[in-house]
């Protein structure tokens, strides 16, 4: 249910209708709007229809959410939202945001020295695993923690905010401590329990798209972590499995409108994933801008011949300063910014 408060709307009326919602254990999600503010009530169907919601004082009126995800969707905030990563870095508004560096942190230099390329180039986040989702058990896993640190550390050199994955609800605590941004992959998107435990705190959450999951199921996955407490979700469209095997997966352009149309919610693309291909990521990352994204995702690597993952995929930081300058023009054209 969504409840339009009144413009004139007193504090100790609206703060009277919070208490009644919780009274009855539902859970209210404010969101004040520049014109006026609403409340979503979520909870079980009978006991939100039940309620006397319209005698209240500030409300204005009562309208039901109909789709399955409620906090994620459009119906419950028309404006778009901008989810704040650090003190300088927002996702969500004019400004496209780039976030870019190597798939995995290999050793301290290599990401250092990537960190001040790309913030050189242009980016505003570094990204890079410490904790790495691997198909083989036998490949490189990840430094785990040391990675972490040298994360920190790059950040404090470059002052770029930094986004690292998160695969196990045990290491929660440990990656916290060092990012400004939890990225939950692609083959976590449907681990419930890990979607529960980041939403249970406020640091943002960059949800990729599963491999094989619609955006229903996208959206579904969001309202997991918006229900649990926390609204900082930024989407992340990462490719998906299709018949064609001459990509590593299909970028689904399509997910950034479809996106927008439902949520409001930022979304931003990963064309280096949805490739699989070094040669296609920059015409990749230009479609997304033109289609509207909030924001890329970029692997960098000093030397990708030689990179512990992903190197097919992996831009040589000359490359990636020639993408930077490509899509600022494309981002003008659609009156955006880098
Ligand atoms: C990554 O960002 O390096 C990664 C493993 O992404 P995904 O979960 O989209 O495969
Ligand atoms: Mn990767």
């Amino acid at each position: 249910m969504i409840i339009v408060l009144k413009p004139n709307a007193k504090k100790e009326d609206v703060d009277h209708l919070i208490e009644k919602i919780k009274s009855v254990g539902l859970k209210p999600w404010i969101s004040e709007g520049v014109e006026r503010s609403i409340i979503g009530v979520i909870g079980e169907e009978d006991v939100v229809r039940d309620l006397p919601l319209e005698g209240f004082a500030a409300v204005e009126k009562v309208m039901p959410i109909l789709k399955p995800y409620k906090l994620a969707s459009r119906d419950l905030r028309s404006e778009p939202t901008e989810i704040k990563i650090s003190k300088d870095v927002k996702i969500g508004g004019k400004e496209i945001v780039v976030m870019a560096g190597p798939c995995s942190v290999e050793n301290r230099d290599m990401l250092i020295k990537t960190a001040e390329s790309v913030k050189k180039s242009g980016a505003k986040m570094l990204r890079g695993g410490a904790f790495k989702p691997r198909s083989s058990p036998y490949s490189f896993q990840g430094l785990g923690e040391e990675a972490l640190r040298y994360l920190a550390e790059a950040r404090d050199i470059t002052g770029l905010a930094v986004v690292t994955e998160l695969m196990d609800i045990r290491s929660l605590d440990i990656v916290a401590r060092y990012t400004d941004m939890i990225q939950i992959g692609a083959r976590n998107m449907q681990n419930y329990d890990l979607l529960k435990e980041v939403g249970k705190t406020k640091i943002p959450v960059l949800l990729k798209r599963g491999m094989a999951n619609t955006i229903k199921e996208f959206l579904m996955s969001a309202e997991y972590i918006l229900s649990s407490g926390n609204p900082n979700v930024v989407f992340c469209e990462r490719g998906i499995r299709t018949f064609e095997d001459f990509t590593r997966f299909t970028l689904d352009i399509n997910a950034v409108s479809a996106i927008k149309e439902l949520s409001h919610l930022p979304i931003v693309i990963d064309p280096s994933h949805g490739t699989g291909r070094w040669g296609m990521v920059a015409s990749a990352a230009r479609a997304g801008v033109a289609a509207g994204c909030d924001g890329l995702m970029i692997e960098v690597h000093p030397n990708p011949e030689d990179a512990f993952s992903d190197g097919d995929q992996s831009l040589l930081p000359e490359k990636f300063d020639s993408l930077m300058k490509e899509i600022s023009a494309v981002a003008k054209a659609v009156g955006r910014s880098i």
